[in-house]
């Protein structure tokens, strides 16, 4: 495997070396490298020339998934300004504050962002749209068509960032709260660039898969490759979070075609697998089983898969099995652990040892220390204790944009707290248990919501479930499970609490079990926002 590229702007000036292979496939439009390459080019100097964007300037990115998201973010890196990815679900009263909070000058957006500010500004910004159906408004400019219009060819804009210069502000999902924005330099994300592809090869390796590099083949006088199919990711995370982020560069890096989505559909995300023939795909637990368990999947050929990632929220044990059997062919499946604040991964979980130990995330990544720690004193626990996870190493961001009191408390002495609680096993194995702000005190035991969760899916009745905590006059607190059943009437609450009862302790069995028709509240990546659920109960 090849060294670490320094910068992004380093990352994506490797990238022309594949040439005429399909680098971004969206609804039908379909850009080789070789055209990314020019595009990209022509947007950073059309960025430096016409809006004077320069080195550290911030530039927002608010757009579902699209082929203008990957062009807009080259570019920026490529002239060493910061990218700030704004999360396409957002109200315009939520945009507008993370543009002021990250000091944004130019904003570039979808049609559907640029109505919602539209309305709301006074046009100061400069705004660049992209899938505009009309004229431009005033301040704006037409960004498909200055991208379809360019005919000609150009050389990327001399300069660039150094490696340690800030590269991106990310907004956190705000599961828990107010989203913040964790400012990673280049270093944080080449690294993450760099142990992500060596921990996908050691996996793939293991099962016996060709890896990435050996994928790649070597490249034809035209610059496309010869050999082996490149591989091919589908892109389901949204670009502006880490997870979506991540997996454009290292999908990128390893010449992989990326198939985008706007949004998650069972029956498109399973054409595209098929008719794309599709090596990998990364998704949250909770559409990964929306997959493996539709009806839709009979009858499609989707042996082309030979990875299927995981994570951003507990993944149920069960799940692991599921994806096994998805194919004829070998899957790898991979549990990884991450978040904002550390540029993406942690530990992960895969292959034969995630089969053997669905319940655990795995392993640290090379470069990452992990430490379990007493949440209110910081001291270090024992193997086997139960306390807050922290993480140190070369992919932590260094902070929070504008915020140096949550900061401070986030990463004190060097370390991050994730604010999730876990244990390590004697083998140096990480279970995550819960959030520190899900676990239900019950009058005085400890209920992990997660724990519960995981054994309610287990139930064959349920289609999506969440556990939480709701006040109780005596106990503090008691558990409540909101369950939505594949169909109405499929179980009764005693029927769940009974199935509970047989595998955990009374204490931790729900006494209230919600039954609802509707889709759990959940945010742009599919993530169950609890605080509303305990607010519904509440009233
Ligand atoms: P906020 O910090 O704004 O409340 P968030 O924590 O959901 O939102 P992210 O950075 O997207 O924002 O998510 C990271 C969190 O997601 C982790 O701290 C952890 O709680 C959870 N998580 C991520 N991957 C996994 C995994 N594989 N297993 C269990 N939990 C996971
Ligand atoms: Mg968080």
């Amino acid at each position: 495997l090849s060294k670490a590229p320094p910068t992004l702007r380093a990352v994506f000036e490797g990238l022309i070396g594949y040439g005429g292979r399909d680098a971004l496939v969206y609804q039908g439009e379909r850009i080789s490298y070789a055209e990314q390459h020019r595009l990209v080019a022509h947007l950073a100097r059309h960025l430096a020339d016409e809006y004077g964007v320069r080195r550290g300037d911030r530039v927002a990115v608010a757009m579902r998934n699209r082929i203008e998201w990957p062009l807009a973010f080259w570019a920026i890196q490529v002239l060493g300004a910061i990218a700030v990815p704004l999360n396409a679900w957002w109200t315009v009263d939520e945009l507008r504050y993370a543009l002021a909070d990250s000091g944004t000058t130019v904003l570039i957006c979808d049609d559907e962002r640029a109505d919602l500010i539209r309305a709301r500004t006074d046009g100061a910004m400069p705004t660049l749209v992209a899938g505009l159906d009309g004229p431009p408004a005033a301040g704006e400019a037409d960004l498909t068509a200055l991208l379809r219009g360019f005919i000609g060819e150009c050389a990327l804009p001399d300069g660039g960032p150094e490696p340690f210069d800030d590269a991106t502000v990310i907004y956190t999902s705000g599961t828990t709260g107010r989203p913040k924005g964790a400012v990673a330099t280049h270093h944080n994300h080449t690294t993450n660039l760099h142990t992500m592809e060596l921990t996908r090869a050691v996996a793939l390796a293991r099962a016996g898969l060709p890896t990435a590099e050996l994928a790649k083949g070597p490249a034809a006088p035209d610059g496309s490759p010869t050999g082996p199919p490149a591989p091919g990711s589908l892109q389901v995370y949204p670009f502006f979070h880490v997870a979506g982020l991540s997996g454009l560069y290292i999908g990128a890096a390893q010449g992989a075609k990326l198939c985008l989505m706007h949004h998650w559909d069972t029956a498109t995300a399973l054409e595209l697998i098929e008719t794309e023939r599709l090596s990998a795909a990364n998704m949250v637990p909770t559409l990964l089983r929306r997959l493996v368990e539709s009806p839709l999947r009979a009858g499609r050929d989707l042996s082309s898969l030979t990875s299927l990632g995981m994570g951003g929220s507990p993944v149920p044990p069960d799940l692991v099995a599921l994806v096994g059997g998805m194919s004829g062919n070998t899957i790898v499946p991979l549990n990884a652990y991450g978040m904002t604040e550390t540029t993406c991964v942690v530990v992960v979980n895969s292959g034969d040892d995630y089969y053997e130990h669905p319940d655990s995330v795995g392993h640290p990544v090379p470069v990452a220390d992990l430490r379990v720690a007493d949440p209110l004193t910081g001291e270090e626990l024992p193997t086997g204790r139960t306390g807050e996870i922290r993480v140190r190493g070369p992919h932590v961001v260094r902070g929070y944009w504008n915020r140096p009191r949550e900061s401070e408390e986030a990463f004190p002495d060097g370390w991050f707290r994730t604010g999730d609680l876990g244990y390590v096993d004697a083998d140096g194995r990480l279970y995550v248990v819960d959030r520190l702000k899900d676990v239900i005190i019950r009058g005085g035991e400890n209920v992990y919501s997660a724990e519960v969760e995981a054994i309610l899916f287990e139930h064959p009745a349920i289609s999506e479930v969440a556990v939480v905590g709701v006040p109780h006059h005596d106990l503090g607190e008691e558990v409540a499970a909101v369950v939505r059943l594949h169909a109405p009437g499929a179980a009764s609450a005693a029927e769940l609490r009974g199935h509970v009862a047989r595998r955990l302790a009374a204490f931790k069995v729900p006494t209230l079990v919600r039954f609802t028709e509707r889709a759990l509240p959940r945010n742009a990546v599919g993530k169950v926002l609890k605080r509303e659920l305990r607010d519904m109960l509440a009233l």
